[in-house]
């Protein structure tokens, strides 16, 4: 007896080792994020690991999950997010739940909260659903020490700004990036940045860019991006690439080579994209870059001194012509005017007539102009060729990240990109126009930005990678939203599990908030 009552007690354990599990979902296709073909399996999850993966229908589970018809997937990654103060008003990042996001990586276009610890400090204090993460910005390093002046840095500055890209690093940034387009990365040349990087490369980070111009310079500024890569000794990614204005349509033929050409050679260059024809930023965007130094202020002088004012109307002008306005006021659209919450979602046009004036190139110059003046707006601007879009895409070498925010459902009228990037990607570019495999276009939102970040533990479905698993209708998964009505979540993603526990279930939202703060290569070692 007391043998046998030993070994039940002995085999307890091995038995609990096996079953039952916290979650199992069963009957699935499980599209595992590495890229190869579907195949059935049953996925066991026990605390926040996945445990098991194969023929586990019958093993006793706390909670099951059927998935026949479904596509069981890791949970995606958003290696270009913007989310760091929508997620204090919206902790569930509801908006990234329906379309598949379990992580979402911050700090990007050169901008970051400093210093990064007391910012992630404050992440992990709220109770969010996602993982979260960061890259350390260089035009925020640069302003805390140059601040905003068009110049380049003195060594003594520059050793300033390298200790702060290395604390970061070892705060926990996943690297360095950079908005060479906005004030102040502007004003950085090219040098200072790969100084930057090879501190940032050391402590096993990599690149990021916005680059320096998108429009008729996109091919020098790719270069510049691999050259960064290169010359610093660390990956580099293009950020959101693509081709903003008609004379630049077509050219991601010769971006593509010019990556191609630098991977060849050896430097690890790589891409991400939101899958849209129309990007979205400020409205000063389409003012002149030597006429935003020295922040607001500075700008508002010039324009109220008639000869400069001339001059960033024509530059104004040239830029609804030929860049983001693509020869028609009506491309650009207010998203978001903090002085006017009328003005969003009408284009430069309408506000343009409603000033009582022709939409005029001239006349849409003044309403930039003015609004500009009031603090600025964010706006969407309809400038690029669905041909690039989709050459983009199927370059090997390109991910898919969101370059989107966490809004408040219903304010404003943001970029649909916020509400339908992977999404969009799953029906649109996979099931309508067939530009990718289902495999590749979960490989190219999960493992590839996993690998990306050196983040080993997620982007994939294997046993022992942490549990942040989607479930998803591979007929009907579509994003809603649109530049009219841009507050519409994407469908069919029907179960979200961020380290083993659902935040998604049945299409509800859960009570659960399990999203982790997840640090870089340089703070876990
Ligand atoms: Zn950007």
């Amino acid at each position: 007896m007391i043998r046998r009552f030993l070994l039940i007690v002995f085999t307890l354990p091995l038995w609990s080792q096996s079953v039952p599990f916290d979650v199992l979902i069963t009957g699935g296709r499980v599209v595992d994020g590495s890229g190869s073909p579907w195949y059935f399996a049953d996925v066991g999850i026990r605390g926040d690991v996945v445990v098991a993966i194969g023929q586990l229908g019958n093993a006793p589970a706390a909670a099951r999950i059927d998935a026949r018809g479904m596509v069981v997937a890791p949970g995606f990654v958003d290696i270009h997010s913007h989310g760091r103060r929508g997620i204090a008003a919206v902790p569930t990042a509801e908006n990234y739940l329906r379309e598949g996001v379990t992580t979402i990586i911050e700090g990007p276009d050169g901008s970051s909260p400093l210093p990064i610890s007391t910012f992630l400090d404050g992440i992990r204090k709220l109770p969010i659903s996602v993982n979260f993460a960061t890259f350390v910005g260089q035009g925020s390093i640069r302003q805390s020490v140059v601040g905003l002046a068009n110049r380049p840095a003195t060594p003594e500055e520059l050793d300033k700004m390298k200790a702060i890209a290395a604390q970061a690093m070892r705060d926990g940034a996943f690297g360095l990036s950079t908005g060479l387009f906005y004030v102040p990365g502007n004003f950085t040349p090219t040098e200072e940045v790969i100084e930057l990087a090879k501190v940032v490369g050391k402590l096993g980070g990599i690149h990021i860019s916005h680059m320096r111009e998108e429009a008729s310079h996109v091919l020098d500024s790719v270069r510049e991006t691999i050259r960064i890569g290169e010359e610093g000794g660390l990956p580099t990614q293009i950020t959101h690439h693509k081709m903003i204005g008609q004379p630049s349509w077509g050219k991601s033929v010769e971006s593509l080579k010019l990556v191609e050409e630098a991977r060849a050679r050896g430097v690890d260059v790589t891409i991400d994209q939101y899958p849209y024809t129309a990007s979205s930023t400020g409205i000063a965007a389409l003012v002149p870059q030597w006429a935003l130094e020295g922040g607001q202020t500075a700008t508002r002088e010039r324009l109220a001194a008639p000869e400069q004012r001339a001059r960033i109307k024509a530059a104004i002008v040239q830029n609804l012509t030929v860049d983001r306005g693509a020869g028609d006021p009506k491309n650009v659209a207010i998203a978001n005017c903090p002085f006017d919450a009328g003005l969003a979602g009408k284009n430069l046009t309408q506000i343009t007539q409603a000033r009582g004036q022709q939409p005029t190139m001239e006349n849409a110059a003044e309403t930039v102009m003015d609004l500009v003046d009031k603090g600025g707006c964010s706006a969407v601007y309809h400038a690029i060729a669905e041909e690039d879009v989709v050459r983009i895409m199927r370059s090997p070498f390109t991910m898919i990240a969101s370059d989107g925010d966490i809004p408040v459902f219903g304010q404003g009228a943001p970029h649909p990109r916020y509400y339908g990037t992977f999404a969009r990607v799953l029906g649109v570019y996979v099931r309508e126009k067939h530009v990718l495999t289902l495999e590749d276009a979960v490989r190219r939102m999960s493992s590839f930005p996993a690998q990306r970040l050196k983040i080993w533990d997620r982007g994939m479905l294997r046993p022992g990678m942490k549990a942040d698993v989607i479930v998803f209708d591979p007929a009907t998964v579509a994003d809603r939203a649109d530049y009219d009505k841009p507050h519409q979540y994407s469908v069919g993603v029907r179960d979200v599990l961020v380290n083993g526990k659902f935040v998604l279930r049945q299409d509800k939202v859960t009570a659960e908030r399990p999203g982790r703060v997840i640090v870089g290569p340089a703070a876990a070692r």
